[in-house]
């Protein structure tokens, strides 16, 4: 494993020991004193060569056990990571692209972006002999730490607003996690969540939470890149709620210029709806040298897993994505429901609407000219399109409906042929 030097917080940048603190710095509190895992890099970067990582014939994020902060043994067998990167030279050059790639992550097991943070922080949980898992969420995050628990043998338990839809509370019940549906709504979840972990000594997996997350989730940008063959492309899009994503595929990149492994970072840009932008304006208030914080505001898109209006990595996220030379892009539910069949038409890859909206970002900022002609692009696909069938429908369209004769089905078709 990769022996983390410090735990350091990402506002006042002072250094704490490797796992003094679970969460955050007690001079800065959540959401401002997030913390950073940091290693000896350049002990690291003698260590480590372009093939190191192939030659652990693990096909999961635990190839990447050398840069990550606890050790295989402690990971739980349910694979995470090393998703397909899907070239899409067709689509690229419709867009005038000299390369489009599509990083997958609908294909982990429980279909989100999401489980690589689970995958690292339940072991993170075992290698400090924690006994649970605990979140508030109720989507992805959630799903994930139901599903892993299930897997690792240890209770999970889940606060849900009270209002939270049967189905997405079905799959958490049918892996066994405990689910608390809190009266109320979010905020309450989140805070009942944030005692209950203090008073029963469960690990917290809530997103924007605990340093672990970003250590799991910097992962998908070692696979870009050794999938690229140890190159980097010129930008990655994804999609951000809390900005914990966004926050892991910047450190990984940046660690991967750091430890000389890629010459440089992708640009990185986040991609946020136009009704739930907290971190985009945040980044846009840092640009002219005002505060990030406070980040709260109003939140309302379709796009349910990016429908975060308290996000809680805000700072890791526009820091990271302003080393990177990236930025924030916003899209409208329109543009987000037309990515959401254009990538399904176009490319194969069925994605949730949030997961689609780094599509509908790649086109504003090619509309934009923030990226020019004959680039290369990979997007990260963060969540299934079977998550949110909803989303799904209204990009759809209808099928053709046909009495059951095949005459029907001609004439149809040699109409279609016109
Ligand atoms: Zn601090």
């Amino acid at each position: 494993m990769g022996e983390p030097v410090a735990f350091r917080c990402v506002s006042c940048k002072r250094e704490y020991g490797p796992w003094e603190h679970d969460y955050y710095c007690p001079r800065c509190g959540p959401v401002k004193g997030t913390l950073e895992v940091l290693y000896d890099y350049g002990a690291l970067a003698r260590k480590l060569s372009p093939l190191s990582f192939a030659q652990t014939r693990r096909f999961s994020l635990w190839r990447y056990e050398e840069v990550l902060p606890v050790g295989f043994e402690y990971a739980v067998d349910l694979r995470a990571g090393w998703t397909p990167l899907y070239a899409r030279p067709e689509l690229a050059a419709e867009l005038g692209l000299s390369a489009l790639w599509i990083k997958d992550d609908s294909l982990n097991p429980t279909g989100s972006y999401k489980d690589r943070a689970t995958a690292v922080v339940i072991a993170a949980a075992r290698y400090l002999s924690r006994s649970a898992l605990t979140c508030a969420s109720t989507g992805n995050t959630a799903s994930s730490v139901a599903g892993f628990c299930a897997a690792a043998g240890i209770p999970a338990y889940i606060f849900v607003p009270e209002a939270t839809p049967r189905p997405k509370v079905a799959q958490l019940l049918a892996f066994g996690a405990t689910v608390f549906a809190v009266e109320g709504d979010y905020s309450h979840a989140q805070r009942l969540c944030e005692e209950a972990r203090e008073r029963f000594g469960w690990y917290d997996r809530s997103d924007g939470v605990s340093p672990m997350n970003a250590e799991g989730k910097k992962t998908g940008a070692y696979e870009i890149w050794e999938q690229l063959g140890g190159k980097v492309p010129d930008y990655v899009l994804v999609s951000v709620g809390d900005g914990s994503v966004i926050s892991g595929i910047c450190k990984g990149f940046l660690e991967l210029a750091e430890l000389g492994l890629s010459e440089s970072a992708p640009k990185v840009y986040g991609v946020q709806a136009e009704g739930a932008a907290a971190v985009a304006h945040a980044f846009a208030r840092m640009k002219r040298g005002e505060g990030i914080l406070p980040a709260e505001e109003p939140a309302e898109t379709l796009a349910d897993s990016i429908c975060v209006g308290n996000p809680k990595d805000v700072v890791k996220a526009v820091t990271y994505v302003d080393r990177t030379g990236g930025g924030f892009v916003t899209v409208s539910d329109e543009e987000i429901i037309g990515a959401v069949g254009e990538l399904a038409r176009k490319a194969g890859v069925f994605a949730e609407p949030a997961a689609a909206a780094p599509y509908a970002g790649l086109l504003r900022l090619l509309r934009d000219e923030v990226i020019g002609e004959g680039a290369k692009v990979a997007i990260v696909i963060t969540g299934s399109g079977l998550k949110n069938p909803e989303g799904a429908l209204r990009a759809a369209g209808e099928p053709l409906r046909v009495p059951p004769e095949i005459g029907a089905v001609e004439r149809i078709l040699s109409a279609d042929a016109l």
